[in-house]
């Protein structure tokens, strides 16, 4: 089949690229698909279910040089929806089956697969590319690459700029975002917008459940422990336990008149799954893809930066910039400022740290200038530092003073003005 003119494969996107158009940017040069893709060499980040999508959808637009990193293998439940899965493939890299399913389906692309982490990787690695799109499921993930492109910006050197497009989805939910390290908002920079699980109150739980899901929380959080003693713990991989749960629950729906309580939803509400939608990874994975045309053609103006989809009533999107915060720890210049009291020991000050949704560290270690506050590791120096978990912060640091925090999920380190109010 011939490449260029009149019934060729890219006869479509070929005729967007050779004219210029009244919203071309002035670096807009015309050519076809086949040069100007060609000079592309794009790196997905996720094999699953955005990634699937991302990986056909950038074939199919023509990018002919594509590496794709996944550490996960194929599972029985991934095939309803990662539709480069079959039966046979279980148990097998999600990168590699990928990879090696596009370029059976679509001739003339390279699809390099690495099965493995991220974070195996380094700057020289990611350096190599032009372009990064994001479909993970996981917040540790994007904070890791989001820093790492961050990082990897020379001033002096435009190639070091990396655009990173990052899709997610939530069920029914879903956004699709442009990131230009240290231009535009990074990741870390909206982090605050998460929403945290919705922890219901649990006077609810004991007294009026209004929701299948409070009769459920019911039977894991105050029934489990009660019945069956501190002891035993909820496995929620164990059918039996959650067989055990599902009735507790149903009964209790029963008494107040609430129905919908189903073994699923019982599996769902305790192991905190949130039901991955086909449609919904279709929609960002295409947007996501169409972001990634734009950027590397310059034919059309990309976005700028946040696209939210939400589907659950009818459907809404909206397009906004989302704007840098200045004491970002990753891309801004200023130290965040953190308000403590100085009565608070520093115990208390690391529980108010894991709660702070633009923060989310799980296992900090910390220390100023002067000293050594608190260390995870290694042993001897855990159990020095461990006396330190209970004194008061007046007697630790002074207001205003910088504590650096590093977390084993994080590729930097978070540095607080903590000042005592
Ligand atoms: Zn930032």
């Amino acid at each position: 089949m011939a490449t260029t003119g009149e019934n060729s494969r890219w006869q479509h996107l070929d005729k967007i690229l050779q004219r210029n158009g009244p919203f071309c940017d002035d670096s807009f040069t015309s050519g076809n698909v086949e040069e100007i893709l060609g000079r592309w060499k794009i790196l997905v980040i996720g094999a699953g279910g955005l990634g699937c999508e991302i990986l056909k959808n950038l074939a199919l637009s023509g990018f002919k040089d594509i590496h794709v990193i996944d550490m996960d293998t194929i599972d029985v439940s991934n095939l309803n929806r990662q539709f480069l899965f079959r039966q046979e493939d279980i148990g097998k890299p999600k990168a590699e089956v990928a990879a090696a399913f596009v370029m059976k389906r679509v001739k003339g692309v390279k699809i390099t697969p690495y099965y493995g982490a991220i974070q195996d990787k380094g700057e020289n690695y990611y350096m190599q590319f032009n372009m990064v799109v994001c479909g993970l499921d996981s917040v540790e993930a994007r904070r890791w690459i989001n820093a790492i492109l961050v990082d990897m910006v020379d001033m002096n050197n435009p190639e070091s700029l990396k655009p990173l497009i990052d899709g997610g989805t939530e069920g029914f939910k879903g956004q699709s975002r442009v990131i230009l390290p240290t231009i535009s908002s990074c990741y870390e920079c909206s982090l605050d917008m998460l929403t945290p699980p919705t922890a219901v109150p649990l006077c609810t739980l004991a007294s009026i459940p209004r929701q299948p899901a409070h009769c459920i929380e019911w039977a894991s959080i105050l029934e489990w422990p009660r019945v069956m003693g501190e002891d035993k713990k909820l496995d929620t991989d164990n059918p039996e336990h959650i067989q055990w749960l599902y009735e507790q629950a149903l009964e209790r729906a029963k008494e107040f008149n609430i129905t919908g309580v189903t073994y699923s939803m019982t599996q769902g509400v305790v192991k905190n799954i949130i039901p991955a939608i086909a449609s919904t990874n279709a929609i960002i994975a295409a947007s996501c893809c169409n972001e990634a045309f734009k950027i590397a053609t310059n034919a059309n103006p990309y976005l700028n930066n946040y696209m939210m989809y939400t589907g659950n009533d009818g459907v809404y999107t909206y397009t906004f910039e989302h704007e840098r915060k200045p004491d970002c720890p990753v891309c801004g210049n200023q130290a965040t400022t953190f308000e403590a009291k100085g009565d608070w020991t520093l115990q208390e000050f690391i529980d108010r740290l894991k709660e702070k949704p633009d923060v989310q560290i799980k296992r900090p270690t910390l220390s100023t200038q002067r000293k050594k506050l608190y260390y995870q590791g290694p042993p001897q120096l855990q159990e020095q530092t461990r006396p330190n978990l209970d004194k008061k912060l007046r007697e630790l640091i002074t207001s205003g003073e910088e504590v650096g925090i590093t977390d084993p999920g994080l590729p930097f380190s978070l540095r607080l003005n903590v000042v005592f109010d």
